[in-house]
C-alpha cells in the first residue's frame, strides 16, 4: 500500500481535477481528516469532483495505483464513515450539487449527490410534492450521504427511510466503470435489487453520482403535541396506546430525563418539576382529516394525566415545539466534552426494557447517558457522555454493555447511522460469521482491490 503522494501522483490528480479542486497541504487537509464522530485519519489529498467523468478517471487511476478513495459529502456521519483508515484520497462530492429534474407527473426527482437534503425537499415542495426522509441533520447533510447511509429521520415511522424512495442509482465502480441500477418506475423486480444494496453501503461499493428518487403528494397540514410524563413507564404506555388506537403519527419522538437539563440550560426551561420523560407527536394529512386525528390522539393522551401538554396547531407553534427536540444535540456538549453516539433500535414492544436497561448501565458506570430519538420506530439515540482524558475505558465498556442489551432484546446496533468505524468491533454481536463472509464476498465482487472506503462497516 502506498503511503506517500509522489509528485507524479499529485500531477495525475491535478490533471483530472485542476489546481482549484486539489488540496494537498496539511492546513487544507485538516478538515478532511475526520467527520462528526471526531475519529480521524490521514488523507494524502482531497479532490473535489465537479463531474462523473472526473470520478471515472480518479477511480481508474486509484485502481492502477492501489490507493484507497474515501467518498465524503457533508461529513455529518457520526460513525467515522468518512475518516481515512489508511492514507488515501478523500473525494468530496459537494460540488456535484445540481437537481437535474423534478417530474410532477412521474413523481420523481433526479439529482446529483451533493444537494443538501433540505434544499431538495424545498424544491419538490414548491411543486406540491414531498420527499419524506428527514434526518435531524437535514439542513446540512446531502442526499448522496443519505443514500450511502440509508438515512432515516423523524417521519420514518409513517413514511419509511431513504431506501423506500430510491428508484435508481448511477454509480462509478472502483475500477472506473459506470453502472446504473434500478429505473424511473415506482415498481421494478427485474434482476437482483442492487440499488437497495447500495443504499446504506457507506461508500464501500462505489461512488454514487446520480439518483432517481420517488416523491409523494405533500400533505396539506400538520400539527404536533409535546407531552411530558412523570415516569418513563407512563411515556412508554402512551406510545403503546397511540399505536393501539390505530393512529399512525408522522413522527413520534422521545426525550429522556437526562436531556431535560441541557435543554433548560439552552434557554428552554419549559417543563414543570416532576416531568421526567417527554414525547413529541406529529400528525399530518389532508386539512379536514387533521382535527379528527388530533381529537383521537387527545382521547389517548389526556386520560394518562400528563404533567405537561402543549399543542402546536400553527406552523410557528409547531416549530417552537420541534426546537426543543433539536436542542438536544447542541445541548449535549454542556454535559461532557466527549460522547459515544449510538442509534440502537429495538422492536417497539421492547422499548421500555431497553430504556430502563440503558439507564441502569449509565448509573453503574457513573456516566450521564442521554437517550432520545425516534421511538415511533423503536430507534433510540444513546449518547454516552464522558471525558476522554479519564473515562474512555468506562465509556467503551458502557457502550458494549448497551449493545449487548440491545441484541438480547432482538434489536439492532444501528437504525440509521450505520456502522462506519465506531461499530466495526461490535458488528459481530449482531452479524454472524456466515453472513459476514457473504457481505465480504459482495464487497470483493465490487471492489477486488479493497480501495473503496476500506476498513469500514463490515
Ligand atoms: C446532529 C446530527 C443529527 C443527525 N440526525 C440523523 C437522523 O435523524 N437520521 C439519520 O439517518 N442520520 C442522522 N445523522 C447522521 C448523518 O447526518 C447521516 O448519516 C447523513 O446521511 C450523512 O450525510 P452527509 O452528507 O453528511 O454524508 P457524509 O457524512 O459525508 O458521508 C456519509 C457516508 O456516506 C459515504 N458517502 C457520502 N457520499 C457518497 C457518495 N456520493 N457515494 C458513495 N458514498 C458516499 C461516506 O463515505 C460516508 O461513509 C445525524 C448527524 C448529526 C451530526
Amino acid at each position: 500500500m502506498s503511503t506517500q503522494l509522489s509528485m507524479e501522483r499529485k500531477k495525475a490528480l491535478l490533471d483530472i481535477f485542476g489546481e482549484q479542486d486539489c488540496l494537498f497541504t496539511p492546513e487544507e487537509l485538516l478538515v478532511y481528516t475526520t467527520d462528526a464522530s471526531r475519529i480521524s485519519g490521514e488523507p494524502l489529498a482531497t479532490v473535489r469532483a465537479t463531474s462523473e467523468e472526473q470520478i471515472v478517471a480518479l477511480m481508474r487511476w486509484a485502481t492502477r495505483e492501489k490507493i484507497p478513495v474515501y467518498p465524503r459529502a457533508r461529513a455529518t456521519n457520526t460513525m467515522g464513515g468518512c475518516a481515512p483508515t489508511t492514507p488515501g484520497i478523500v473525494l468530496s462530492l459537494l460540488k456535484m450539487n445540481a437537481i437535474l429534474e423534478i417530474d410532477e407527473h412521474d413523481f420523481v426527482v433526479v439529482t446529483q449527490p451533493g444537494v443538501i437534503t433540505k434544499d431538495l425537499q424545498k424544491a419538490v415542495e414548491a411543486k406540491g410534492l414531498m420527499y419524506p426522509p428527514d434526518p435531524a441533520s437535514f439542513d446540512v447533510c446531502t442526499i448522496g450521504g443519505n443514500i450511502a447511509t440509508c438515512a432515516g429521520g423523524m417521519s420514518a415511522v409513517k413514511y419509511g427511510v431513504t431506501r423506500d424512495y430510491l428508484l435508481a442509482t448511477r454509480v462509478v465502480l472502483p475500477n472506473g466503470t459506470v453502472a446504473v441500477f434500478g429505473a424511473r418506475t415506482h415498481k421494478n423486480v427485474v434482476g437482483l435489487d442492487v440499488n437497495r444494496l447500495l443504499c446504506g453501503s457507506e461508500g464501500t461499493l462505489g461512488v454514487i453520482t446520480e439518483m432517481t428518487l420517488k416523491l409523494i403528494p405533500l400533505p396539506e397540514a400538520s400539527a404536533s403535541i409535546l407531552v411530558g410524563f412523570d415516569s418513563l413507564k407512563a411515556a412508554m404506555d402512551c406510545v403503546r396506546n397511540v399505536f393501539a388506537t390505530g393512529i399512525l403519527p408522522c413522527a413520534l419522538e422521545f426525550i429522556g430525563e437526562q436531556c431535560l437539563k441541557p435543554i433548560a440550560q439552552m434557554g428552554h426551561d419549559i417543563f414543570p418539576a416532576g416531568v421526567t420523560t417527554c414525547l413529541l407527536i406529529k400528525l399530518d394529512g389532508a386539512k379536514d382529516t387533521l382535527a379528527p386525528q388530533i381529537d383521537k390522539l387527545m382521547r389517548v393522551v389526556e386520560p394518562m394525566r400528563p404533567a405537561f401538554l402543549r399543542k402546536g396547531l400553527t406552523r410557528e407553534d409547531e416549530e417552537e415545539l420541534w426546537t426543543v427536540r433539536r436542542l438536544i444535540n447542541a445541548g449535549s456538549a454542556l454535559v461532557a466534552p466527549n460522547k459515544i453516539a449510538d442509534d440502537v433500535t429495538v422492536p417497539r414492544s421492547r422499548l421500555h426494557e431497553a430504556l430502563k436497561g440503558i439507564d441502569a448501565v449509565g448509573q453503574r458506570s457513573g456516566l450521564t447517558v442521554l437517550t432520545f430519538g425516534h421511538v415511533g420506530d423503536g430507534n433510540i439515540h444513546v449518547n454516552i457522555m464522558f471525558d476522554a482524558a479519564t473515562q474512555q475505558d468506562i465509556a467503551t465498556k458502557a457502550k458494549l454493555e448497551i449493545n449487548e442489551l440491545i441484541i438480547s432484546l432482538r434489536g439492532v446496533l444501528s437504525g440509521e447511522h450505520g456502522i462506519g468505524l465506531s461499530k466495526a468491533k461490535t458488528f459481530r454481536l449482531q452479524i454472524g460469521e456466515v453472513e459476514q463472509n457473504l457481505m465480504r464476498g459482495i464487497k470483493a465482487v465490487f471492489d477486488p482491490d479493497n480501495i473503496m472506503n476500506p476498513g469500514k462497516s463490515y
